[in-house]
């Protein structure tokens, strides 16, 4: 089955989550699923292949699928994380979210100045959250290679708060 399929098949719609009047889309069954997990991985990276040297993901879903895409094609983790999870001196960005604000991390001195980094994630919303990893990878003094996604919410515009990035999304809603 292709990626798409799988997501189509797979994917589930929760009203009112986590707040009233949000609609949540739901991607665990896909990551729970062996061929699908595979497929989707597969798929994200395959735009990108021979031009990135590392994948940064964002927590939480994202460091599930930025961990298969890293073994898938031999390379490292960066991770992104939520605020006071990461140990050593952070670069941080607050950024509004769809529901409420947040805040993410990095460590800055994790990679080489200039390593191409692809940023995945598994949805694709209002583009906060994509649009504050990429201030953080580009303050660590990275590249940002591109942007691979599983699900894009297009009626939310997030790739208007991603100008100028190359942005792979599986499935556009
Ligand atoms: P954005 O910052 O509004 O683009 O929201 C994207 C972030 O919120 C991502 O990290 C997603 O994991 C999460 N998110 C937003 N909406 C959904 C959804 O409907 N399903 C799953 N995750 C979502």
């Amino acid at each position: 089955a292709t990626a798409r399929e799988a997501i189509e098949r797979l994917s589930r719609v929760v009203p009112d989550f986590p707040t009233p009047g949000i609609t949540f889309r739901d991607l665990t069954p896909v990551f729970a699923d062996g061929a699908a997990l595979h497929a989707v991985t597969d798929a994200l990276v395959a735009p990108f292949a021979g031009g990135f040297d590392v994948i940064a993901g964002v927590e939480a879903r994202g460091f599930v699928l930025a961990a298969s895409a890293a073994y898938a094609t031999g390379h490292g983790v960066v991770m992104i994380r939520k605020p006071g999870k990461l140990p050593r001196a952070v670069l941080t960005e607050d950024y509004d979210l769809e529901y409420g604000s947040t805040t993410l991390e990095v460590h800055p001195d994790e990679l080489e100045r200039g390593a191409r980094v692809l940023l995945i994630d598994d949805v694709l919303a209002t583009g906060g959250t994509l649009a504050a990893s990429c201030s953080l990878i580009e303050r660590s003094g990275w590249v940002v290679a591109g942007i691979s996604v599983v699900l894009e919410l297009s009626e939310l515009a997030g790739t208007t708060r991603l100008p100028g990035r190359r942005v792979h999304s599986l499935v556009t809603l």
